[in-house]
C-alpha cells in the first residue's frame, strides 16, 4: 500500500466543518444472504451489469477521492465477495497513492476461498457480519447463510491477517436480542471487536417497517451484556470518526462496541461518502440525495471530472438524519453541529 506522503491533499471539509475522508464503495447491489432487516426474500432483480461500475471506473473514482484528500476506502455491497473481479479491484486500489486504509465489509461466506488472496492483493481488514452464534437463530435472521460458513470465513480472515477482526451484529427484537451475550463473550478469549448495531429503517416497504418495529436500543443490549458478563469499561476514543462506542469486559482481549444510529446518531462525526454500485455519490445513508458520477466517467471525464463531482457532493452533504426523532432527513437549521 502506497500510504500517506507529504504531498497528500488536505482532507476536504463539508459546509458544517466535518472532515470527509472516508469513501465506502459498493461493488455490487446483490447479496447471497437475505437478512430480515436488509433485503426481502424475493430481492429486486440485480442491476444489469452494464450499469455497474467497472474495475477501471472504480479505480478512477478512488484515485480522484484520494487525490482530493480522502484517506480511507471500504468495499461493501450488496455482498462485495460476489464480484468476480474483486481481487483485481483490491490490487488496483491498494496501489493508489495517498491510501491509508483499505477495508471490506462482508458476510464472510466466501472468505474461506478469498481471505488469503485478498490479503495478498493488499486488503488490510475485514468487518464480518454475524448476528448470532446459535445456528438456528442465525438462519432465521440472516436467512440463506449458515453459522458454519460464516465462522469458517472469520477463521480464514484471521489466518490471513485481515485484522483486527471486527464482527457486526445487528440486533433485532424477537430474533437475536438474547444472543448478544454469547457474541460479546467471544471478546474474552479473542482479540476481536464485536459491535452491536441498532436496526435502521433503510429504504421503504416491509424491510424498513421490520427494522423500525424490531429496534433494540443499544442501552438495553449493553445492560443485558453487563448483567451476564460484568461491567463494560469504556475505552478511550482513538479515532473521533469511529461510529462505535467501545468498551472492554473485565480481563477481555477484545473490544465490545455499540453503534447506535437510532438512539444516538453520530452525524456530527460523520466523515463518509458512499459510492453506489451503479456510480452515484450518495450523500448520507438515510437520505436519497445523490450525484451521478457514472455519466461523467462514460463521457471520458476522468479523474478531474470525478474529483469535481466528489467535492460538490462533499459540499452538499446534509447535516444527517435524526432517526432518534423519527426523521430520516435533517435540515441544517434543525441541527447545529460543532466544529
Ligand atoms: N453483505 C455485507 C454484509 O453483510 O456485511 C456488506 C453489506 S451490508 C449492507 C453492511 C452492513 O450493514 C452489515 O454488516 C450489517 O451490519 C449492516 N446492516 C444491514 N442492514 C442494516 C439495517 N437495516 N440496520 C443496521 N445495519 C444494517
Amino acid at each position: 500500500m502506497a500510504g500517506p506522503s507529504t504531498e497528500d491533499a488536505p482532507v476536504p471539509r463539508d459546509t458544517f466543518g466535518r472532515q470527509i475522508d472516508y469513501l465506502r464503495i459498493s461493488l455490487i447491489d446483490h447479496c447471497n444472504l437475505r437478512c430480515v432487516y436488509c433485503m426481502p426474500l424475493e430481492a429486486p432483480a440485480a442491476a444489469p451489469s452494464s450499469d455497474i461500475l467497472t474495475a477501471t471506473e472504480i479505480e478512477t473514482v478512488a484515485r480522484a477521492a484520494l487525490g482530493v484528500g480522502f484517506r480511507k476506502l471500504r468495499l461493501t455491497g450488496g455482498e462485495p465477495t460476489l464480484r468476480a473481479d474483486l481481487l483485481e479491484i483490491v490490487a488496483r486500489l491498494a496501489a493508489l497513492p495517498g491510501l491509508r486504509d483499505l477495508a471490506m465489509t462482508t458476510n464472510g461466506v466466501r472468505l474461506p476461498a478469498l481471505a488469503g488472496p485478498l490479503a495478498a492483493a493488499g486488503l488490510r481488514r475485514v468487518n464480518i457480519h454475524l448476528d448470532s452464534l446459535d445456528p438456528r437463530r442465525l438462519e432465521r435472521i440472516m436467512r440463506r447463510g449458515t453459522l458454519a460458513e460464516i465462522w469458517a470465513g472469520i477463521e480464514a480472515a484471521e489466518a490471513a491477517g485481515l485484522g483486527p477482526i471486527k464482527l457486526n451484529a445487528v440486533v433485532a427484537r424477537g430474533f437475536n436480542e438474547e444472543d448478544v451475550v454469547a457474541l460479546a463473550e467471544l471478546t474474552r478469549t479473542r482479540p476481536w471487536h464485536v459491535r452491536f448495531i441498532e436496526t435502521m429503517p433503510l429504504g421503504t416497504g416491509a424491510v424498513a417497517t421490520l427494522a423500525r418495529a424490531r429496534l433494540v436500543p443499544n442501552a438495553e443490549t449493553r445492560a443485558r451484556i453487563e448483567r451476564a458478563l460484568g461491567e463494560l469499561r469504556p475505552l478511550p476514543t482513538v479515532d473521533h470518526a469511529d461510529e462505535s462506542r467501545n468498551f472492554r469486559l473485565p480481563g477481555a482481549r477484545g473490544v465490545v462496541g455499540f453503534i447506535s444510529p437510532v438512539s444516538e446518531p453520530y452525524c456530527a462525526q460523520c466523515n463518509r461518502m458512499r459510492l453506489t454500485a451503479d456510480g452515484r455519490f450518495h450523500l448520507c445513508l438515510l437520505n436519497d440525495e445523490e450525484l451521478d458520477v457514472r455519466a461523467a466517467l462514460r463521457e471520458g471525464g476522468g479523474v478531474p471530472a470525478v474529483a469535481d463531482i466528489l467535492l460538490r457532493a462533499v459540499r452538499r452533504k446534509p447535516t444527517g438524519h435524526r432517526l432518534d426523532l423519527g426523521r430520516s432527513t435533517e435540515r441544517r437549521e434543525m441541527y447545529q453541529l460543532g466544529g
